[in-house]
């Protein structure tokens, strides 16, 4: 029998985060991974890229940049209280939604067991990033294929059991029905992303990063907020 007909989903006490690239996670939700590491949960990290392409410094090789990116992730992920991190090292700017890859993300769902999976909205309209629509498509459809143990017989024959989370919350959505309040975590959001020093190229992003949290917030009697679709499988 599938472990997710055994949850009881009180606690969501297992989150994976699963990213495209380095600092999408803590420009998005550390706020809410800081609020539920601080609660006692487990985050764990997925990031699919290493950001190898992201630069406009013409001095700096792939290989280079994405060792840079992943030492920031993973000072940005310790400052958050984040277990692991799982670097899948894709190729930058190069993701797409293939059998494959959905295989390798259900796979990761079925080791982890989550009961919460965070990641992209690949419906935001006009998102341009193709990493950003890879996998945010791949994660939905990889929590099908992770559910069913028909599904992908190959992992479950070696003892990759069937999960299902209880809930998805998808980031960078156009029409939000779930605000986090990050009004006690909004200094450590801050200061994780102050580690990815290579990405932050405009001086002022500290007031811009404050301003959105306080602007998410204020229609709901929150001083600082995080804001997603929520998409429950609780029965
Ligand atoms: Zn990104």
């Amino acid at each position: 029998m599938p472990e997710s007909t055994d949850k009881t989903c009180d606690d969501l006490a297992r989150a994976l985060v699963i990213m495209a690239h380095p600092d999408d996670a803590e420009f998005t939700c550390a706020g809410t991974v800081a609020k539920w590491t601080r609660a006692g949960r487990q985050v764990h990290y997925i990031v699919c890229t290493s950001g190898d392409k992201g630069t406009k410094d013409p001095d700096l090789t792939p290989h280079h940049l994405a060792a840079i990116r992943e030492e920031e992730q993973l000072a940005a992920a310790q400052m958050l209280g984040v277990e692991t991190i799982t670097f899948l090292r894709h190729k930058d700017g190069e993701l797409e939604a293939t059998k494959e890859f959905r295989a390798e993300i259900a796979m990761l769902i079925r080791r982890f067991k989550p009961d919460v999976v965070v990641t992209h909205d690949p419906w935001r309209p006009y998102q341009l990033h193709p990493d950003h629509r890879a996998v945010g498509i791949t994660v939905c459809d990889a929590i099908v294929a992770a559910r069913d143990h028909l599904f992908l017989p190959g992992q479950t024959s070696i003892g990759l059991e069937a999960v299902e989370p209880c809930e998805l919350y998808l980031w960078g959505a156009a029409e939000p029905d779930h605000l986090e309040d990050i009004s006690e975590t909004i200094e450590q959001k801050l200061e994780a992303l102050s580690k990815h020093a290579s990405q932050l190229r405009r001086p002022n992003w500290r007031e811009r990063i404050r301003q959105w949290a306080i602007d998410t917030g204020a229609p709901h009697g929150m001083a600082y907020a995080e804001a997603f679709k929520r998409i429950s499988f609780r029965r």
